[in-house]
């Protein structure tokens, strides 16, 4: 096994978020540019936290691409996989939020700079050089992305990565829920650690009520079908459920009073990723104190991004963190 250079190398989209913010003086609304993409959120939680991270995608030659780039240094994330595209545009999505401020999205992604990544632009050093490669798969809903992802997963797998995987289901984004629900479920089976919401867990287990799924069959489902070490799902103010091979159990949300809960979900798997990182023991084999106390270490980071606007901008430090937990915060 190669020297590893990193602690995390994440691939997967990675573009512009306009977020509405107030309206104009002719009452048009206005939209805030933000950076967006679940794997660079992950790995700015990490890189946070003190860990070497790199990230894996394309954006456009314009001067977005330049602008993500440059998030990507100033958040100590090192950005030599990122390639940029002459042939799309760096991806937009726009946030439109409904009187009850419930989020939706609107793409301009047609194709988008990052659906054309390709096999060939996945630099080996990176898969090849880091403890641990995470992805989503926002990158499996088109093609080239899809298969440089799946090579890439496999790659680092192969190199003896541990393989963390975070599915979002953006019904848009694929030509229909059958074949979506197909590539969420193939980057299952390279995965150790899995988070998924609620929703996403009825979805991959057949569960025909979304909003509230059997928490212990979904989670037994998917660990004995795919062999995962640690199911996450993640349930807001609702704390989290975990499943191992041997445990299962909740752990409580840290208490906060929420501004944004955007990126809470990345600044959670974050988190927890750092702790992963930080034991001597493979996750599968940790004790059920030291998988809680993962947990809520997770939660409370996830917590913190809530208090904050933005998902990046609204992270916590390790001291604000380890605030929360205490109680001293
Ligand atoms: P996502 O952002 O993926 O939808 P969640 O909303 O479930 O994910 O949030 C991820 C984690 O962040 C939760 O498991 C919880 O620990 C924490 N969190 C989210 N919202 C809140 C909240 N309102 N209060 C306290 N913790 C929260």
């Amino acid at each position: 096994m190669g020297r590893k250079i990193y602690d995390a190398v994440a691939l997967g989209e990675y573009l512009i978020d306009f977020v509405p913010d107030g309206v104009s003086a002719a009452g048009e609304p206005l939209l805030e540019r933000n950076p967006g993409g679940a794997p660079v959120n992950v790995l700015a939680a990490l890189a946070k936290l003190g860990n070497k991270t790199a990230f894996i995608g394309k954006v456009g030659q314009d001067p977005f691409g330049e602008y993500l780039r440059d998030v990507l240094i100033q958040q100590g994330i090192a950005d030599e996989g990122l390639v940029l595209s002459r042939d799309a545009h760096t991806t937009m999505a726009f946030v439109h939020l409904d009187e009850q401020g419930e989020r939706s999205f609107h793409f301009a992604r047609q194709p988008g700079a990052d659906e054309l990544l390709t096999e060939a632009e996945v630099r080996p050093e990176l898969t090849g050089g880091t403890r641990l490669f995470h992805f989503g798969s926002i990158s499996l809903t088109s093609v080239p992305s899809r298969q440089a992802t799946l090579y890439a997963v496999e790659a680092a797998r192969q190199a003896g990565a541990i393989i963390s995987y975070d599915p979002n289901w953006r019904p848009s984004l694929w030509e229909t829920e059958e074949l979506g629900l197909v590539w969420m479920k193939s980057g299952l089976e390279k995965a150790h650690i899995v988070k998924v919401s609620e929703e996403e867990l009825a979805l991959l287990t057949g569960q025909p009520d979304a909003s509230t799924p059997d928490l212990a069959f979904g989670a037994e489902e998917l660990i004995l079908r795919y062999g995962l070490d640690v199911l996450l799902v993640t349930r807001g103010a609702a704390g989290t459920y975990y499943r191992t091979a041997r445990y299962a159990g909740e752990v409580a949300a840290s208490r906060v009073v929420p501004v944004d809960t955007t990126g809470a979900g990345d600044a959670f798997m974050g988190a927890f990723l750092h702790c992963v990182l930080g034991s001597e023991t493979k996750a599968a084999d940790w004790s059920e104190e030291e998988l809680r106390r993962a947990v809520a270490f997770a939660n409370a980071g996830g917590a913190l991004a809530t208090t904050r606007k933005g998902a990046i901008h609204s992270l916590g430090t390790l001291g604000e963190i380890e605030e929360l937990l205490r109680g001293t915060r």
